[in-house]
This record gives C-alpha cells, structure tokens and sequence, in this order.
C-alpha cells in the first residue's frame, strides 16, 4: 500500500493506513461523509482495547462462524466503510462460509450502491444484491428496511458491521440471528445483536475467513455446540470487564 505514502516503521501505521482506506473510499464516493465520522468513534474504542483482537472476540468469532456455517440462508450485509476498509475479506468470508453479499445502506442512494457492488466485484464477488428491493423489515422507517427478498429479507442469520441499533431490534424481532462486529460494547447494536464481536472490521474479518476454512470440517454437533452455549449478555459483560481491568492498570502505571 506504498500509494498512500505512510512509512511502515510509524508506530500507527496500520491505523494511518485505514483512515486512508476510509478517506479513498470518500473520494469514490463509496463513504459517506458519516462514515468518517462512525470510523472515529470505532478508532476511540480501538485504541481502548489496544488494537488487538482481544481472547473475548475471538471466542465470539468462532461462534459467529459456527452460526454462518449452520445456517440455511447467511447473509452479510455490507455499507460503504465495510467495503471500503475490508473488501477482500468479505469476498473471502462469503465464499467459505456460502453467504451471500447484499449491501445494505442508511444513507442510500441508487448510485452508491452500484458503486460498492462494482467495487466489491473488482475484489472477487461474483454476486452481490442490493439493487433489488422489497420494503422488507416491517416497522423499519431508515432506508435499511429496502432489503432483497432472497437475501437479507429470507436470511436466517445475519452479519452486520456499523450498524444502527434500530435495523438490529427489527432483524431480532423478524427472527434473525443477527452477528453484530461493533467496537463499541455500548452500542444499541451490541446490545441489541445475538452474538456481538467488539472488534476492528479490518482483524475480525480476516479471522473469521481463516475460522472458516477450519471449522468447515467440522460435524454439525461440534458447531451446534459453540452456537447453544452462547450467551450475548455474558460476552458484553466480559468486554466492559476487559476494558475496565485495561484502564485501571493504565492508571497504575500513571501512578507508578
Ligand atoms: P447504535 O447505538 O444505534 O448502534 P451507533 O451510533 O453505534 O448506533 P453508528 O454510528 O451507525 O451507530 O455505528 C457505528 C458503530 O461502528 C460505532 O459503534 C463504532 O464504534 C463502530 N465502528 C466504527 N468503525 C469500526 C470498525 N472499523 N470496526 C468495527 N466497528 C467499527
Ligand atoms: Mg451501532
């Protein structure tokens, strides 16, 4: 990625690097100015857990996979900084689990969706819906309700990234599963989704591609397993408990 000019020795690289990702994506009209806006917040919370993929999240990755891996109808839902930041890995991820690819915009236009979908095109997807729409999640007043009928609206398990709370509550309420990856552990979405992964986009996915390809031989029983022993509620109280052990030892050592 030497086209963005940021030195690799820079102790921030990779995060420069994203913000790069980000602001391109800007400029191809991909990202919406919001978008800009929501990947700070994500970054304050990634600095909190120290840009890593902490042993939490990557516990409820696997049992994200364990979930797109059982499922009759996966889906994963795609905005504009998703696509933007990971496109490869979303590829990725929808070939080794067979989840389709819709994108799903709050900020909707005819045209930005053609956008990401050629933009993930360019990555390796073969299909990606979106264009198509039915008024599918009745209630839903955001231009996420505009859902394709044989994707999001028929999926039984759904991967959301930057999410709004809202289309999370009314994707639950039509019976989904729904798998939220959101830094923000106090987010609607991370309360709201059924298995939350407080993780960057840009560490998760390429984890759960790799999971994937793992746990694809695995039998139906050993999955079911991870899935029926899952508790939302119990994964975000060990993510606050993470951050607060993480803030108090910075305290510590400020004493120190
Ligand atoms: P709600 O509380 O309803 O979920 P929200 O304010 O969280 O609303 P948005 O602003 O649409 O809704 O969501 C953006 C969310 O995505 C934020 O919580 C932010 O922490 C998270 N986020 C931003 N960038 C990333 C990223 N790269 N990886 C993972 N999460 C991210
Ligand atoms: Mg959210």
């Amino acid at each position: 990625m030497e086209e963005f000019n940021i030195p690799k020795s820079h102790p921030r690289y990779k995060s420069l690097l994203e913000r790069e990702l980000i602001v391109r994506g800007f400029k191809e009209g991909l990202v919406v100015p919001q978008g800009l806006i929501a990947h700070g917040r994500g970054e304050a919370f990634d600095y909190i857990i120290g840009e890593r993929t902490i042993p939490e999240a990557a516990h409820a990755i696997d049992v994200s996979v364990a979930y797109l891996l059982l499922a009759k109808h996966p889906v994963i839902s795609v905005n504009g900084n998703t696509a933007a930041l990971a496109p490869r890995e979303i590829v990725d991820l929808s070939k080794e689990t067979g989840a389709k690819i819709e994108v799903n915009l709050f900020y909707r236009t005819e045209e930005r969706i053609k956008k990401i979908i050629e933009h993930l095109k360019k990555y390796g997807a073969s299909e990606v819906l979106g264009e198509k729409y039915i008024e599918g999640v009745p209630g839903l007043e955001s231009e996420r309700r505009k859902v394709d009928p044989e994707g999001i609206y028929k999926a039984d398990v759904v991967l959301v990234m930057l999410e709004d709370g809202d289309r999370t509550e009314f994707l639950k309420s039509m019976g989904k599963t729904v798998i939220a990856i959101d830094l923000n552990p106090f987010s609607r979405t991370a309360k709201m989704a059924s298995v939350t992964i407080m993780d960057n986009v840009t560490r998760a996915l390429p984890l759960m591609v790799e999971r994937a390809r793992e746990m694809k031989a695995w039998g139906k029983e050993e999955l079911g397993k991870l899935t029926s022993e899952y508790n939302n509620s119990v994964k975000l109280s060990q993510y606050v408990e993470y951050i607060m052990k993480r803030l108090s030892e910075e305290a510590e050592r400020l004493r120190e």
